[in-house]
């Protein structure tokens, strides 16, 4: 079993124990008091084992090995003693691979409070060795588990480095897999994300969570606060880069859900922290039982990264990585991918130049998909009551040339309809224009201040006028007065929901789609595509709506 930590930077007694009853309350296992600037008033070290909540490890960390303990290991050896001299024990002392090995009278006392191996477990206490590195991979990250692992009385490897990209999280799978005592192999930083989620996939010991947001606000008023508090951690602070919330893993991750067997997908993009789609298809995970968990997938602009870590991800089959959602700026990078694999393009994707889903099936083959052209026709057929079929011959006007419009236009050239497009950059509408002159539908440019006057049944917005906080900006800022009943006006943008073009519209008399109806049905093509289940779109809608206002 996988345990899950929650590490406090113990501040006072009081604190500490409100957040480990926090963190049990919410089902935590264990947690990690770090005592590094706790260190003045020996005593409380006992109080603060004896009437914790929960088991706990107790970890002094030293400056030099990314912590906040500044003084000598005499007295931090002390802090261990103190800690361990009460009638409940921590389940776990946390020291450092550098600190054991250098000092044989470290070595000794420390051995003198923690279990060994030969003996039945009279102390009650294991011991965890562990090794950081809060820049980088260590050149000797293997040879340094082999001296951990080799420790006698080393009950639990840890080992934690800084990830430089998503490919590191894979060494940390591979050493929790080739594991000889139980190991904690966590990649630190935004890209180190997956090893932390998936610890429990790959039978790690444990893996930590920050106290969940609002833990510092239930800290009793007028705590205790016999030490100062170090600017660096406050309370419900990660205590390490990249660690997150208690919430975050039981909830949003669906924690108690992740099996050996659970498939992994993605958002890939750079950037990809602001994105909604974990959000949308892990809640869409949740309501329909399926065994995934979607995660941010952080990857440098280039194709060369790109591909290094698609392909990493893809070689690691204990991953099951099935699939990813691919943005700004890897759409272009996905397609030239899945062909070089010999992987199955969807025409008109190709046609387009860009693919946003990534499609990996059980025998390994590959697709890549648009499913952004998709959304954006079905949410017009939808509320004109048509098929596909039915937008043949309609006059639909496209404001914007960039990639949300090349896609669009791609998708409605495609089914007939006759689309003019007008852009504030002339060359660029003319140039998209003359890219889809074979298609069944007519494909025209025509300068943006002629849109007013233009007919058309559908008029659909891909530039960001209007996009918050520009939210009273408008591309028609005359309004729409002229538009008249039976027009549908489709704005992408989603934030905010409600444009000022779509209150226009609305006052016109118009029907309107938002920017979410687009997002939201992107969406779901991708969670079918992946999982063979109609998408929950009620949950997708509500959660994006719920992030939105
Ligand atoms: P893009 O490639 O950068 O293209 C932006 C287009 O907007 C360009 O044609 C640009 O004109 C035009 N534009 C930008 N600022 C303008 C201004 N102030 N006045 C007039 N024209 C302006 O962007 P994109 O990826 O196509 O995205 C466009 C919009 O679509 C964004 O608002 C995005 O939120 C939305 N979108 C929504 C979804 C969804 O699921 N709902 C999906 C994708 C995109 P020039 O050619 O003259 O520079």
């Amino acid at each position: 079993m996988t345990r899950l930590a929650v590490a406090i930077m113990v501040r006072s007694l009081d604190q500490a124990h409100a957040a480990a009853a926090v963190a049990a309350e919410h089902g935590a296992d264990l947690v990690e008091y770090r005592v590094d600037t706790f260190t003045d008033d020996l005593p409380a070290l006992t109080a603060l084992v004896e009437r914790s909540a929960l088991p706990c490890i107790v970890t002094c960390r030293p400056t030099w090995e990314g912590g906040e303990y500044g003084g000598d290991e005499a007295m931090r050896l002390a802090v261990f003693e103190h800690a361990c001299a009460g009638a409940r024990r921590p389940a776990y002392l946390d020291v450092e691979l550098v600190a054991y090995e250098r000092s044989a009278d470290f070595r000794s006392r420390i051995d003198a409070v923690v279990d060994h191996p030969d003996e039945p477990a009279t102390r009650d206490t294991g011991l965890i060795v562990s090794s950081h590195d809060f820049t980088s991979r260590p050149r000797d990250l293997y040879q340094r588990v082999t001296r951990i692992a080799s420790i006698p009385t080393c009950r639990i490897v840890k080992v934690a480095w800084m990830a430089r990209s998503l490919r590191d999280n894979i060494e940390a799978f591979e050493l929790q897999a080739s594991r000889v005592k139980p190991t904690i192999a966590l990649c630190m930083g935004e890209h180190g994300l997956p090893s932390r989620v998936l610890a429990k996939k790959f039978g790690a010991f444990l893996t930590f969570a920050a106290p969940a947001p609002g833990i510092a606000s239930q800290i009793p008023q007028g705590a205790a606060t016999s030490v100062a508090r170090a600017p660096s951690v406050p309370n419900n602070q990660p205590t390490a880069p990249g660690q997150p919330t208690l919430n975050e893993l039981k909830s949003f991750y669906r924690w108690d859900t992740i099996t050996p067997h659970t498939r992994v997908f993605g958002v890939v993009g750079h950037p990809v922290g602001h994105s909604m789609s974990p959000a949308i298809h892990n809640a869409g995970f949740d309501a329909t039982g399926f065994d995934g968990v979607y995660l941010p997938m952080p990857i440098e602009p280039s194709y060369e990264s790109f591909k290094a870590t698609i392909l990493t991800w893809l070689d690691h089959k204990p991953l099951h990585f099935r699939g990813a959602s691919v943005t700004i700026p890897h759409k272009a990078n996905l397609l030239r991918f899945v062909e070089e694999r010999g992987g199955q393009v969807e025409p008109l994707a190709k046609r387009i130049g860009a693919a946003n889903t990534l499609t990996v099936h059980d025998d390994g083959s590959l697709t890549a998909t648009n499913t952004d052209y998709a959304a954006a026709l079905d949410a017009v057929c939808d509320s004109l009551g048509i098929d596909r079929e039915g937008l043949a011959d309609r006059q639909v006007a496209v404001i914007g040339a960039g990639g949300a419009a090349r896609a669009i236009v791609a998708g409605y050239a495609q089914y007939g309809s006759n689309v003019t497009i007008f852009n504030r950059t002339a060359d660029k509408a003319q140039g998209l224009a003359e890219s889809f002159q074979d298609q069944p539908g007519d494909v025209t440019a025509s300068p943006l201040d002629a849109l007013h006057d233009a007919p058309f049944d559908v008029l659909i917005n891909c530039t960001p006028i209007g996009m918050h906080p520009e939210t009273d900006d408008s591309p028609l800022p005359d309004g729409a007065q002229s538009f008249g009943n039976g027009v549908v006006v489709f704005d992408t943008i989603y934030n905010p929901i409600q444009t000022r073009l779509l209150r226009d519209a609305q006052a016109a008399g118009c029907t309107t789609i938002t920017g979410v109806e687009m997002f939201v049905r992107q969406a779901a093509d991708q969670f079918k595509a992946w999982t063979q289940h109609d998408a929950p779109t009620d949950v997708f809608r509500n959660v994006v709506t719920a992030r939105l206002t």
